[in-house]
């Protein structure tokens, strides 16, 4: 070990943190942490956009009965043979069969029952002649060309039989899915719940926003960033809002969330100096270990379990733009592992740099950038800002985080580097 290594090392020992870990290890240690969640049973209208967590399999047939795809007329397909625009045959028309409302009878040879497309196809009738090929009577109808036995008919359980399995567990439930549990006949189905996510913030010079800020006080940012990518995530938030550096203040707080928590995130406090009351409150109620991050921005964060329920717990960097990126590595996987997701990770995707800039050695690098895409369908990226944490307006303008790995120190315009697309999930 160099000297250079050496002081970095008794930095650390100084500062706390008990080891430098890579993304990729943070990542493993907190993925053996999580749990997923116990199922929950929800109607249908709020199936949406969960995780199914059962298996539904059919009782009934889909369609329910075999019905008309065009309107026309139901008939035996035997009567109408050697029928052509020359041999017109007149068949005696008995009656309709409109949907929602069957021909209660039997059709017989020489008989036709008058169908609208989705109406029931009635005993007796093996074929459905369209309006086009007859003169459209009532009484008596004539037509111009033979039927084919099954033609213009939807059967029954042709889309799904009894037994079949209509949706298997695990799968994301989205229009399509939602639709078909409409149509087997479930009202409610067991999902992931949403993760209950707490976000405080912890600074003594935070104030909330809408105040006027005293000397050297700030608005507090990170509540409302964290809150609305947590919903964004896909969990059920509560902003508990600021809390002071106050040892005693915070540990009531995060007692009295822990209750309706199923993730805690706090943000603040973890950095050189500051981090002793989040650090020391957490040692008397979990198990946070507090590591060196080998990332830029957010070096800094105390990750573990709190309370009872052993609660995932996430101790973000303080500052913006830290804060969100950390985010987006660590916990938005958290979250969507809660929901049963099986892509825990945004896709990234490879763009070329519009941009010269230098990242630092051995850490990985989250830059702000805006994503292109090229005509001929390849990514371009240029970065939006510098790298500083705080620069929480640039991120703002951004698309994307320019992903720039631990073993990359410059990167040349032209260069390809990898990029994660910041998609709000509505849009
Ligand atoms: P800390 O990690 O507590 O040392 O905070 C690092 C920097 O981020 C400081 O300049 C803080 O004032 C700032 N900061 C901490 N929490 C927030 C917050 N909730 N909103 C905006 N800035 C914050
Ligand atoms: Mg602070």
């Amino acid at each position: 070990m160099n000297d250079q290594n050496r002081r970095s090392t008794d930095d650390v020992r100084m500062r706390g943190f008990a080891r430098r870990q890579s993304v990729e290890m943070a990542i493993a240690w907190l993925d053996a942490q999580l749990q997923p969640l116990d199922p929950e049973p929800v109607p249908l209208r709020l199936a949406a956009r969960r995780v199914l967590a059962e298996s539904i399999a059919s009782n009934v047939d889909v369609p329910g009965f075999d019905r008309a795809t065009m309107d026309g007329y139901a008939l035996a397909a035997e009567s109408t043979e050697g029928a052509t625009s020359y041999n017109r045959l007149p068949l005696t028309v008995i009656g309709d069969s409109l949907p929602g409302r069957p021909f209660p009878d039997h059709v017989g040879p020489g008989q036709a029952v008058r169908i609208m497309t989705g109406a029931p196809m009635p005993v007796g009738a093996d074929t459905v002649i369209p309006v086009e090929w007859t003169d459209r009577g009532v009484a008596q109808v004539t037509i111009t060309r033979a039927g084919e036995l099954g033609a213009y008919i939807r059967e029954a359980g042709e889309d799904v039989r009894p037994g079949d399995v209509a949706v298997t567990p695990d799968t994301p439930i989205g229009p399509a899915q939602v639709g078909l549990l409409a149509a087997v006949g479930r009202s409610r189905v067991l999902v992931r719940p949403r993760p209950r996510v707490v976000v405080i913030s912890t600074g003594s010079e935070l104030v909330e926003v809408g105040q006027i800020p005293g000397p050297g006080e700030i608005v507090d940012v990170n509540s409302y960033t964290l809150a609305a990518a947590a919903r964004d995530a896909g969990a059920e938030v509560y902003r508990a809002g600021v809390v002071p550096d106050d040892k005693p203040k915070l540990l009531s707080i995060l007692e009295g969330q822990l209750l309706r928590a199923d993730i805690l995130i706090t943000s603040g406090g973890v950095s050189e100096g500051a981090y002793d009351v989040v650090k020391e409150a957490l040692s008397e109620i979990g198990t946070v270990s507090f590591d060196r991050i080998a990332m830029q921005p957010g070096m800094p964060q105390g990750f573990g379990t709190i309370g009872p329920a052993k609660t995932p717990f996430f101790g973000l960097p303080g500052n913006p733009v830290s804060a969100l990126v950390s985010f987006e590595v660590f916990v938005r996987p958290a979250i969507r592992f809660m929901l049963g997701k099986k892509r825990l990770f945004r896709r990234t995707v490879e763009a070329r740099s519009m941009s010269i800039f230098s990242s630092p050695t051995d850490r990985r690098q989250y830059r702000r950038g805006l994503l292109h895409r090229e005509r001929d369908g390849s990514y371009s990226v240029e970065l939006v800002g510098g790298p500083g944490s705080h620069l929480l307006a640039h991120m703002a303008q951004a698309n994307c985080l320019v992903v720039v790995d631990e073993h990359t120190t410059s990167v040349d315009e032209g260069d390809t580097v990898s990029v994660m697309p910041l998609l709000l999930a509505g849009s």
